[in-house]
């Protein structure tokens, strides 16, 4: 997305800091500040449209393994073609072919053992952030987040968190910490 970003033109801002282009979704565009992280959009200019079009076309484009990970499980509206365990095996035999996406695993909320899929949006010099996608195996529809680098420090800041106070845990059973 780097000739998208220096084309575009940003938005009249109430702040003075840098502002970059941050997502693009179709009809809009997005920046936002550098320094104090507020966020704005627009609609996307014709121009853009046609950049932003020939930047995806591509080939090391910052969201290739995820655009692949949508056209090898869901159809044309976005819905996955899998659930469930079946997804959950699929998905585990296809990540093997990028060494860059991790899967953690996880509980659904009816205890069965489920599969959290990390996919980074980078390239050599351009990194945008994380998709997880949660796939529970209890057949249900599986849902996604997508973490810019400032979430990924706050879940990350939460986590170490919440395992350093489990160590004061009793029952040393269910502490992660032995
Ligand atoms: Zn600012």
């Amino acid at each position: 997305m780097k000739k998208v970003m220096k084309t575009v033109s940003e938005p009249s801002s109430s702040c003075k800091h840098n502002w970059k282009y941050s997502y693009y979704s179709g009809q809009t565009i997005g920046f936002r500040c550098t320094k104090c992280e507020q966020e704005k959009e627009r609609p996307t200019t014709a121009s853009e449209k046609y950049l932003i079009r020939e930047d995806m076309k591509k080939k090391d484009d910052t969201h290739k393994i995820y655009h692949k990970f949508v056209k090898k499980f869901q159809d044309v509206i976005g819905n996955y073609k899998l659930h469930g365990y079946d997804l959950i095996c699929s998905v585990e035999k296809w990540a093997k072919r990028y060494p860059t996406v991790t899967i953690v695993s996880c509980d659904d909320n009816y205890f069965m053992g489920s599969d959290l899929v990390f996919i980074p949006h980078e390239e050599l010099n351009n990194y945008t952030g994380v998709t997880v996608i949660f796939i529970p195996q209890r057949g249900n529809e599986p849902s996604e987040f997508f973490l810019y680098p400032g979430h990924a420090v706050e879940l990350l800041k939460t986590m170490k968190n919440i395992v350093s106070a489990s160590k004061n845990i009793k029952n040393k059973e269910w502490s992660p910490i032995k």
